[in-house]
């Protein structure tokens, strides 16, 4: 079976200047990557009507597929359309469900149409439109020597529509691709030489046609299994022998069978038991509440949280002795202990976890530098706190800190 190779292109100069981060390659990618179509390529370029052609010829070698983003907006900088009429030959059109899409659209807002909006619907001739239901600009999809393009808005979520409604289902159509399946195992505990180690034998007689990859992350370590096969049938029943098996070495460390995000994690694992939770925030300023929120659900298991950035909220709201901060820091056992403890009772939850640390970049000292952070989870009567030492900037170390104290916790509810 012949690869099906894709090329992403997304088009914007705030995406050459950092000031929008490319999510929309890494969305495309995931999608194509389920139905078989291998990214090899992506590349941005700016709204230049040469660095546009330049990269369709490019990729237009490379690729049998090539996608791109951006540059469809109503304002002089997008000149994507203009670019890609000129690339394939063509002229602009006024296509009707587009123009009726923009009226619609102008209408139900209320707002007055310019001339530039109605220019939205002009489309070349020689593509077929791509209906976009989240606004007004049309995708383009043409053919040239065999090859396929496909021109979308920047506009993350209208992408999306596009790719799911029709990009992708005609892609499928076209291409017999191989059956690509993953399946991840989550493992916390043990460093990945380790796991490694442990596991080599395992590794080492996988057939070529399975990959493991090991993705440490934020003390999570992911062992992804991969395999690509012209049968999906053969090919699951396959993963799913070896994911046992890799799994049968690693039950000691096992978090989750699936990729799921340590909220999620957290949150099954007190359903299950039927426990709420609840938080006590220093350094982290909600965000572990705000992660656990994030789930939908949530309510069932998660009660509230007392963020106590200062000393005197530790200390009167939850009840931190004023001679533990005196003697010990906010930055302690001592106090994440206390912390805890007070949340157990001001937040009336069977569970808990309880933050503080100095988050950077100022603040630290020899004996405390910048990353120390105390993580204290548990309940009534039995509390469990580790330090940790996390060397990275501060929105990282936030981060580093709230997946740590929930998988803390998770530890802790499986004891
Ligand atoms: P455009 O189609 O060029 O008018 O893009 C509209 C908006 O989509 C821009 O303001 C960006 O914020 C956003 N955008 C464009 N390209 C991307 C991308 N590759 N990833 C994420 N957002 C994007
Ligand atoms: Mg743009």
């Amino acid at each position: 079976m012949e690869k099906i190779y894709a090329s992403l292109v997304t088009i914007g100069d705030e995406l050459l200047i950092g000031q929008t981060i490319d999510t929309n390659s890494a969305w495309m990618a995931q999608r194509l990557n389920e139905i078989g179509i291998w990214v090899q390529r992506r590349v941005a370029v700016g709204d230049d009507r040469d660095a546009i052609i330049r990269a369709l010829e490019e990729e237009g070698r490379q690729s049998h597929i090539i996608l791109l983003t951006g540059g469809l907006g109503p304002t002089a900088d997008d000149i994507t359309k203009p670019v890609l009429c000129e690339y394939f030959g063509g002229r602009l059109v006024q296509n009707q469900e587009a123009l009726q899409n923009v009226l619609h659209i102008f209408e139900s807002r209320g707002l007055a149409l310019l001339e530039r909006n109605l220019e939205q619907a002009m489309i070349p001739d020689v593509c077929t439109p791509i209906f976009n239901k989240r606004g007004t600009a049309p995708g383009m999809w043409f053919e040239k020597d065999g090859k396929i393009y496909v021109s979308m808005p920047g506009v993350p979520n209208e992408m999306k529509g596009m790719m799911q409604d029709y990009v992708l289902p005609q892609l499928q159509q076209r291409f017999q691709t191989p059956a690509l399946l993953h399946h991840t195992l989550l493992t916390a505990g043990l460093g990945e030489s380790f796991v490694a180690e442990r596991i080599k034998d395992f590794e080492a007689a996988l057939p070529a046609h399975i990959r493991l990859a090991y993705l440490p992350s934020y003390g999570i370590l992911k062992l992804r299994l991969t395999t690509i096969s012209p049968d999906k049938l053969t090919a699951g029943a396959e993963l799913k022998d070896a994911f046992g098996k890799m799994r049968s070495l690693l039950t000691d460390i096992v978090v989750a069978d699936e990729d799921l995000p340590m909220g999620v994690i957290l949150g099954n694992t007190l359903l299950a038991k039927k426990l709420t939770v609840g938080t006590a925030e220093s350094c982290t300023g909600g965000e572990i509440a705000s992660r656990i929120t994030a789930v939908a659900g949530s309510s069932r298991y998660f009660k509230g949280s007392v963020v106590s950035y200062a000393n005197e909220i530790k200390r009167d709201v939850l009840g931190v002795q004023q001679a533990t901060l005196d003697r010990f820091g906010a930055v302690s056992e001592e106090t994440v202990r206390e912390m805890a403890e007070g949340a157990l009772k001001v937040l009336n939850t069977n569970c808990v976890m309880a933050v503080s640390g100095i988050m950077g970049p100022d603040g630290g000292s020899d004996e405390k530098p910048v990353g120390t952070v105390w993580v204290a989870a548990g309940g009534k009567g039995r509390i469990a706190a580790r330090r940790y030492h996390f060397r990275y900037d501060r929105s990282r170390n936030i981060d580093m800190t709230t997946v740590a104290a929930m998988n803390d916790l998770r530890k802790w509810l499986e004891l």
